[in-house]
Formats: C-alpha cells, sequence, structure tokens
C-alpha cells in the first residue's frame, strides 16, 4: 500500500484525447519506486514513523480541450499544481500561458514539460533529450554523419535539434510538401543559430529521397507511416532502405508496434536500429528530474510502460 495524503503533490499529462498516453503509468510507476525506496531507507533509520509509504507526487491524465487551456492553467496555479507534461494538440498552443520558456524550446518552437516557479509557469522541451538519451550509447563521430529525417511536422522539429546538438553535419529534411518544409527550413535555421549550432540544415522532397540514402548515417522517421493499426506499412522499402550505408543507425519515433515494419527491415538488412520507447521514457525521465529535483528510476519507467503496450490478455 502507497499512500496519498494531503502533502501529496500534482503532476500530470495534459491533452486531447489523452486516454491512450503511456505517461501515468510510466510516472507512477517511478513515483511508487521512490516511495518505496524512502520509506524502506525510514525504516532502517532511527526516525521511521509508519511502514506505509507516503506518495510525494502522483502523476493524472488531464484532458483539457483547446478551449479551455488558459482556464485550465489557471486553475492549476491557484489549486498548486507542481508542474505537467503537454501533448498534442497543445504543445505550441501552451507557449503564450508560459512566463518563462527554455531557449531550447523556443529553438524547437513547443513546451512537453511545464512546472512552477513560485507564481508562474515555465516550460522546457524535453522530447530533444529523449530522442539523444538511446543514441548517446553508440561510438559515433557525429561530426561526419549527415541525417535525413522522414517527416517534418511536430516531432521531426524536436530530432532536427537534437541532431544539431549531437554535432551532425548536416540534417536533410524529407517531406511531401514543399510549402510547409521552406518555412521549416527557414525558422528551424533561425533557430540552429540562435543556440550557435552550426549543422547545416536542407530539405528534399520523397521522389529525390534516393539520391541522397547513400550518404546517410542516421535515417530516422518521423512520420506516422507503421504506425497501429497500419502496421504493414513502411516509409521505405527494403531495397531503398538498403541504399543507406552499412554502418546507419535507422530510428524509427514509433513505439506501437515494436519493432515497425522499417525497423524490421533494417534489422535484417544488418542495420543498427532504435524504436520511439526508449525516446518516450528517456524525455518523461528529464521531466521526472525537473520536478521532482533527482533521476527516476528507467527500469521502472521502463517495465511500466513494456506492460502497458502488452496486449490484453482476452477474457
Ligand atoms: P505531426 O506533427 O502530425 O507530423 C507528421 C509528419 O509526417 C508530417 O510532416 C506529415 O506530413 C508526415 N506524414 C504523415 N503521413 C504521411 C504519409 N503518408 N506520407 C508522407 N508523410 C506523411 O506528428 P508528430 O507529432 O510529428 O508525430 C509524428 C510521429 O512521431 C507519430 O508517429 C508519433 O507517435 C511519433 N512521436 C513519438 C515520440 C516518442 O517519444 N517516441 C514523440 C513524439 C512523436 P504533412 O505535413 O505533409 O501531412
Amino acid at each position: 500500500m502507497v499512500n496519498i495524503t494531503g502533502s501529496t503533490q500534482l503532476l500530470g499529462v495534459m491533452g486531447y484525447p489523452i486516454e491512450h498516453s503511456l505517461s501515468p503509468a510510466l510516472h507512477n510507476a517511478a513515483l511508487f519506486s521512490r516511495a518505496v525506496a524512502l520509506a524502506s531507507a525510514e525504516f532502517k533509520s532511527a526516525e521511521f514513523k509508519s511502514a506505509e509509504p507516503e506518495l510525494e507526487y502522483i502523476y493524472l491524465p488531464l484532458k483539457v480541450p483547446p478551449e479551455h487551456l488558459g482556464a485550465a492553467l489557471q486553475g492549476m496555479m491557484a489549486i498548486g499544481w507542481r508542474g505537467f507534461n503537454v501533448t498534442i494538440p497543445h504543445k505550441q498552443a501552451v507557449m503564450p500561458y508560459l512566463q518563462q520558456i527554455s531557449p531550447l524550446a523556443e529553438a524547437v518552437g513547443a513546451v512537453n514539460t511545464v512546472w512552477r516557479e513560485g507564481e508562474a509557469w515555465a516550460g522546457t522541451n524535453t522530447d530533444v533529450h529523449g530522442f539523444l538519451a538511446p543514441l548517446q550509447a553508440y561510438e559515433v563521430n557525429w561530426s561526419a554523419v549527415d541525417a535525413c529525417v522522414l517527416g517534418g511536422g511536430g516531432a521531426a522539429r524536436a530530432v532536427i535539434v537534437a541532431c544539431a546538438q549531437l554535432g551532425c553535419r548536416s540534417v536533410r529534411v524529407v517531406g511531401r510538401d514543399r510549402a510547409k518544409l521552406e518555412p521549416l527550413q527557414h525558422s528551424l535555421g533561425v533557430s540552429l543559430k540562435t543556440l550557435g549550432l552550426d549543422t547545416l540544415l536542407s530539405i528534399a522532397e520523397w521522389q529525390d529521397l534516393d539520391q541522397y540514402l547513400p550518404q546517410a548515417g542516421l535515417l530516422v522517421n518521423t512520420t506516422p507511416i507503421g504506425m497501429y493499426p497500419k502496421v504493414g506499412e513502411s516509409p521505405l522499402s527494403s531495397e531503398r532502405i538498403g541504399r543507406l550505408p552499412l554502418q546507419a543507425i535507422v530510428y524509427d519515433l514509433i513505439y506501437t508496434p515494436r519493432p515497425t515494419k522499417l525497423l524490421t527491415d533494417a534489422q535484417a538488412l544488418g542495420y543498427r536500429v532504435l524504436d520511439g520507447l526508449e525516446m518516450l521514457i528517456h524525455q518523461g525521465a528529464a521531466a521526472f528530474e525537473i520536478w521532482v529535483g533527482e533521476p527516476p528510476s528507467i527500469a521502472a519507467m521502463r517495465q511500466a510502460a513494456i506492460a502497458q503496450l502488452q496486449p490484453s490478455p482476452k477474457a
């Protein structure tokens, strides 16, 4: 038994819809594991009071329709809410309600983590860290890597900034609509300069992709192609994947299913692959550290996420 008391602080994830978010499972697993560890340390100390761990924080799903975003933030400030994650469709919309925004979130153009600073809200973007964390396990000379990013939506913006932070020589964003790619290139080009990053950013259309694949040391899928329920789809055929250099890393932001067809095909061809689950876990871990002041148990978060993704047993 873990007790919620009058001093348990409130965290959560704000989105619309929010029912399918894995974040409550991830964060509560880490918060419960922390409460149990603290209680166990107390049990062994002279200050032992109760055998029942008390939850210092709890993390809730917050279903906030776009038209109520401002009212929700005002209400949460009034009741002493500690912090929250922000997901679709509020990642950009929340920014005008924040009194402080980190340079990284300004550069990405989206906030996914908010916390209270006295009577004000502060926000940042931990998707960049989440994307980078699993890549940092590889020994790669990133300054010699040309990254290729498929798709140019919200997640791609964090991926582009992350690739530049990693030190990639260039990032090419491949999309189907030039009219959307050009403003993306312009705004992120300015952002990268502001952050002092000199990675070359370019754009290309799908029909020209083949000529860039042989140079792409990192290929990232940020489109929803291959995501449940269309699990048989892939943004690239096996033949096209095979044009990547042998040492390339293929990274798919999707985590349902795990692996996607793109990653299954890439792995069969001998490429190193990463799915989106570690990104999800590490963006959550960075947010946790901001709110709680210490890192979470990544193992507890991972176990909860995997359990949540398992199909439930048939009745
Ligand atoms: P988004 O803003 O809607 O962007 C999706 C991008 O994919 C757009 O550029 C869109 O192009 C392109 N696209 C969609 N369908 C396409 C198709 N059939 N062919 C070619 N391009 C297509 O979505 P997002 O927020 O960036 O999310 C993208 C994916 O990343 C989702 O699968 C999401 O679950 C995943 N994600 C994972 C994490 C994680 O932690 N692992 C975090 C964020 C997102 P148009 O603009 O032309 O429509």
